[in-house]
């Protein structure tokens, strides 16, 4: 019987060291960071990325090897929750989106020559990637629909690829060192097999990073060629017949579908777990304030609606904590990238989010005025914390999977509902009847 809630105390020691680090080195330092470009914040954090390494805590997303920990992901998801207290915290140790999901896509579906070249270097830290899916003229929830187009030829010399199309919201385009593309490269065959993955290499001719677009992030930008020298933007990127080696294919033809899944599955449960690091800290910003701020001649804590929200956020953030935990743990039950754990990780993609941003919301009420100021991080905690209700999948297509699964488990049943209540108690009569007339005249 393993039914266990405890963490390792050695583990914990560390758990306790990255909360430290978090809390005391990263979000102060980030306060000063405002107008560097990434240059000079890689200058900066050079010696932070160090000190991480020096722990043994570099890349824990992949096994050693491939260049990182190999921890597993229920240890993975209770990291992932302290560097989820700030946004930057994943960069220190090297298991940031979307970095860390384009090397489990490199891990699985590149060759050994295609690794070198970039699977490696981005465990390293040498390479920032990006990964271009959503187009903005496509409803990019049914990759099915996507337009970009991958035609294979050749000079006589060498066979290449050439590449057509938009794409939007190419995470940290404008300052990565390559992106993994998603393309059509048979629009004839079966749905899930017309799309492949590709890297392009930054400067390839024909590939265009058009502007950061302006977001809910960042709402000063959106013209064209603002370009965000950061990392963090969210780019609008154009290929036209752009020409990349046909090395530079990742896994077979038509596996885009699938190395998108598999890239997937432990980046959600990484992106909950850094939400309910959002969570744990907005909750004990609104702890703080209950007990220091009075009204009425006492401290906010001691008014009950106040303790109704503090319940409700506690009952939020441990339902939240556990349902992660438990995908993590079934990922780590299978060996297939998630797959069987599907229908946790969709759980968990829309639930956490949403009890995310309810906390946050609660945290900012608490704080009155302040709280809507940007004095407090909790305002902007709430607009970025907002998109992750769409990124990686809107919260619909995660109910739809969700329900889909649950029902697969469900025969219909005739005439009646199994538990309508005269059909069962007619039964239970023929079954128990004579039991109970010879306990009723019992006196
Ligand atoms: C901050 C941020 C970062 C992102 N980073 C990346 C990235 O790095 N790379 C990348 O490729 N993409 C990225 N995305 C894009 C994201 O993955 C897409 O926005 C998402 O998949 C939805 O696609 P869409 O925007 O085209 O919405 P659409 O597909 O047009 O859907 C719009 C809305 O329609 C509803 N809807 C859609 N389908 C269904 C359905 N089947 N049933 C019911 N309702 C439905 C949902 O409410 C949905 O929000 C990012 C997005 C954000 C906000």
């Amino acid at each position: 019987m393993a039914w266990d809630f405890s963490t390792d105390p050695e583990f914990a020691k560390t758990l306790a060291w990255i909360r430290t680090f978090v809390d005391e080195t990263i979000i102060p330092l980030d306060l000063l960071c405002e107008g560097l470009n990434q240059k000079q914040l890689d200058a900066l954090w050079a010696p932070l990325k160090e000190e991480v390494k020096q722990k043994g805590l570099w890349a824990p997303h992949l096994g050693p090897e491939h260049g990182g920990q190999g921890m597993g992901q229920v240890k993975l998801a209770l990291i992932h929750e302290i560097l989820g207290r700030h946004s930057l915290a994943p960069e220190m140790f090297g298991c940031q989106g979307p970095d860390s999901g384009n090397a489990e896509l490199l891990a699985v579906g590149a060759d050994e020559k295609q690794r070198e070249r970039w699977l490696y270097p981005l465990m390293r830290g040498e390479l920032r990637s990006t990964f271009s899916m959503t187009e903005p003229f496509t409803a990019s929830s049914d990759p099915t629909e996507m337009t970009t187009r991958a035609t294979r030829d050749s000079d006589g010399k060498s066979d290449f690829w050439i590449l057509n199309g938009h794409k939007w919201f190419a995470s940290n385009a404008s300052v990565s060192d390559f992106t993994v593309l998603f393309a059509v490269t048979d629009p004839t065959a079966p749905p899930h097999q017309r799309a492949s993955m590709f890297v392009v290499e930054r400067g390839t001719p024909g590939m265009t990073v058009v502007r950061d677009v302006g977001s809910m992030a960042h709402p000063h930008f959106s013209e064209p060629g603002h370009l965000y020298d950061r990392i963090g933007g969210h780019s609008e990127v154009v290929f036209e017949n752009c020409r990349v080696p046909a090395g530079n294919l990742i896994g077979k033809p038509g596996e885009g579908f699938l190395l998108s899944q598999k890239r997937l599955g432990g980046g959600r449960i990484h992106h909950a777990m850094r939400c309910i690091g959002q969570a744990q800290r907005a909750f004990e910003m609104m702890l703080e304030r209950a007990a220091s701020r009075k009204t009425k001649g006492k401290p906010l804590g001691q008014q009950q609606m106040v303790q109704d929200m503090i319940a409700e956020s506690y009952a939020d953030l441990e339902a939240a904590r556990l349902i992660v935990l438990k995908a993590a743990w079934a990922m780590d039950q299978g060996d297939d990238h998630g797959s069987s754990a599907r229908g946790e990780i969709s759980l968990i993609k829309f639930a956490v989010p949403r009890m995310t941003l309810e906390i946050i919301d609660r945290a900012i009420q608490i704080h009155g005025a302040l709280g809507y100021t940007t004095d407090m991080p909790l305002e902007e905690m709430y607009r970025t914390g907002r998109a992750l209700r769409i990124a990686d999948g809107a919260d619909e297509v995660h109910k739809q999977t969700l329900a889909k699964q649950l029902l697969k488990q469900v025969k219909p049943v005739e005439p009646w509902p199994s538990e309508h209540v005269p059909t069962r108690r007619a039964e239970a009569k023929k079954r128990f009847g004579a039991r109970i007339e010879a306990v009723r005249g019992l006196r």
